[in-house]
């Protein structure tokens, strides 16, 4: 017998699911149950695909047994089965890279999700919430010697020779106190139903019950029942007519570990040229790691009902990772290895068409039911914008689902309801872009489109900085930011070259003052309040993104300079006329400059002097 201590991880692991999830104890038998299934899906794809393995037939049959006198309950697959270094490799460590990162989400979760646990894949250890030692029994297929893994959960476990009929798993657990409610026919049924109705493989629940004679007493001896709880079918190769929602509900929760109802789920069976089916879902809220480089896919691949992978992320494109379900083809080879997935034309043309779907279900229920789709807005929007420079086929499509905030309405507005309240005249669908909705609509640079009663989408998300300069057109709008150089001729041709020229000496001043500071500096006929803005030239980055960049340590090409446009309405400028003390014209150059930056939530160069400059203004 040897003797192992878990990986550190584990231990925090085990720590944070025994305390924080204790109220959610029964998802333990979920969770040994799929890994079961999983086991047998393992089999049944090399027994098929592969010719060392051809010869292991065997009909899958996972047992759920229990015995309330010795407080024992096993569940027993006779699936791929472990070999020692296996069952060091996958019950003493957690191979996942984003483990650390798994465990601060969870230390950081309120709620304490039950769901976090499922989607990370840690469902093993959940047994000790409900039991004292749990062994493992377990024979690899195609092997002659079993190995026996024991562990109470305290930093430690064993492994040993032990014998075993026949390949498969055998996992056991002793009791606690709060396991022994599970010791129970009616109990068990229940969570079978439950969780596991449609895992695709046979669940037997064994159990000795009293015999009872004609007239009803107990005859004092024992009788051995075996029954199958589950459904057992692929639910997805099932007819839509034969299937109720409930049935669809209950199988998103059991692929997708997931105590939620799904937001939307779309089952469809193609015929023709290429043979598959396919159900997809997608979630009420976003996946924990849907941020993460290292993601979870939601999608698992089937050929001919065999299980192929869960953990392909080219099965449907990157912005769509927060959909789950099943892709089931027909025509794909069973050992389709990885690399021949991602340029195999059936798997081509099948992903072409579930994301067609998938976009057109997210279009009807938009129309269907605003408040939903809103609250897919909410988890989604993101994603999919980045779908709008990724996905180029589809971008019209894309389109017409995103939602933006705007200057004219409070919560999401879609770009057909934005167009349906465009002025006659406007010339393009106007957008800002910057960190705050509050710091975005109170720019000076809006006071023009406010004035004129255009609309103007505001777009705060970071991704934004990339994904409008790229939205191209509307129909046949174009996007064009409001913080280009020029832009007031979007709205008027008209320039009044009396003022102009009355003005220009004071334009000279501040150029003068700033230096290389600025780009330019211009006489603005977009602003009415505010004293100054900031622009960029056309085919610059904005300054925010020019700061973001830098951040990212990749400054030495992106360093903009701003264009510093002035208001020769406003006092503060109209003042600059009759200055002629250089200092005082210099201070008020650079507030004018600061000020626009800090109002578009850029950083000033030096707060420091800014601060002093306007010091010395208000003093005088
Ligand atoms: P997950 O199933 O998400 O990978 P678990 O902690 O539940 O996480 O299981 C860890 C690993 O242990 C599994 O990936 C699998 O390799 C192995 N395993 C667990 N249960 C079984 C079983 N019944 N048969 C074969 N292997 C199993």
């Amino acid at each position: 017998m040897s003797t192992h201590q878990f990986q550190a991880e584990v231990n925090q692991l085990l720590q944070l699911i025994i305390h924080s999830l204790y109220s959610h104890r029964e998802i333990f038998l979920r969770e040994l149950v799929s890994n079961a299934s999983d086991a047998i899906d393992k089999l049944r794809y090399l027994s098929a695909s592969d010719d060392a393995y051809k010869a292991i037939a065997f009909d899958p049959l996972i047992r759920i047994t229990f015995d309330a006198a010795s407080g024992t309950l096993s569940v027993e697959d006779n699936g791929i089965g472990m070999d020692e270094s296996d069952l060091v490799e996958n019950l003493g460590t957690i191979a996942r890279s984003g483990t650390r990162r798994f465990l601060d989400a969870m230390a950081a979760d309120k709620r304490r999700d039950s769901n976090l646990i499922g989607q990370f894949g840690v469902g093993f250890y959940a047994s000790y919430m409900v039991a004292d030692t749990v062994s493992v029994l377990t024979r690899k297929a195609g092997q002659d010697s079993a190995w026996l893994w024991v562990s109470d959960g305290k930093g430690a476990y064993s492994v040993e020779p032990a014998s075993r009929d026949g390949h498969g798993t055998t996992v056991t657990l002793s009791m606690n106190d709060d396991g022994c409610e599970y010791l129970s026919r009616w109990r068990l049924e229940e969570l079978i139903r439950k969780y596991s109705n449609h895992v695709a493989f046979p669940i037997h629940l064994a159990y000795e019950e009293e015999e009872y004679d004609d007239k009803g007493k107990k005859s004092g001896k024992k009788v051995k029942k075996d029954e199958q709880i589950n459904s057992a079918q692929a639910l997805w190769r099932r007819q839509k007519s034969e299937l109720k929602d409930q049935d669809y509900v209950e199988f998103y929760k059991n692929i997708a570990d997931s105590d939620d109802d799904p937001l939307l789920w779309s089952h469809t069976r193609a015929e023709g040229t290429v043979e598959y089916t396919t159900l997809f879902y997608v979630p009420a809220k976003a996946p924990f790691d849907l941020y993460y480089a290292d993601y979870k896919p939601g999608v698992k691949l089937y050929v001919r009902r065999v299980f192929i992978t869960d953990d392909d992320k080219e099965l449907l494109p990157p912005y769509l990772r927060f959909v789950r379900g099943v892709i089931d083809s027909e025509d794909l080879p069973l050992n389709v290895s990885r690399e021949i997935l991602q340029q195999n034309r059936v798997m081509n043309a099948i992903r072409t068409a579930s994301v067609k779907k998938i976009l057109s279900e997210l279009k009807d229920l938009a129309a269907r039911d605003k408040d939903k789709y809103a609250s897919f807005v909410d988890q989604f929007n993101r994603p999919l914008k980045e779908g709008l420079y990724s996905d180029y086929a589809n971008r019209e499509a894309l389109l017409e689902l995103i939602r933006f905030k705007s200057t004219a309405v409070d919560g999401w507005t879609s770009l057909a309801d934005y167009k349906s309240r465009m002025k006659d005249g406007q010339k393009a669908i106007w957008f800002i872009t910057g960190d705050s909705e509050e710091r975005l609509r109170k720019s000076p640079l809006l006071e023009m489109y406010r004035k004129e009663g255009q609309e103007v989408l505001l777009c705060t998300d970071e991704i934004d900085e990339l994904v409008m300069p790229m939205a191209g057109t509307y129909g046949e709008l174009e996007f064009k930011a409001v913080n280009r150089a020029g832009a007031e001729k979007d709205i008027s041709d008209k320039k009044d070259k009396e003022t102009d020229k009355d003005l220009q000496p004071i334009v000279d001043k501040v150029k003068k003052a700033l230096g290389d500071q600025v780009k330019d500096v211009r006489l603005s006929s977009r602003l009415s309040e505010s004293p100054s803005c900031i622009v960029v030239d056309e085919h610059d980055p904005s300054i925010q993104m020019a700061q973001f960049m830098k951040a990212l340590g990749r400054s030495a090409d992106t360093e903009v300079r701003p264009i510093l446009e002035i208001n020769g309405d406003h006092p503060l400028v109209a003042g600059l006329a009759s200055e002629s003390d250089e200092g005082r014209i210099a201070d008020l150059a650079f507030v004018l400059l600061d000020q626009a930056l800090l109002v578009e939530g850029a950083a000033v160069k030096d707060p420091a002097d800014f601060v002093a400059r306007l010091n010395r203004l208000i003093a005088r």
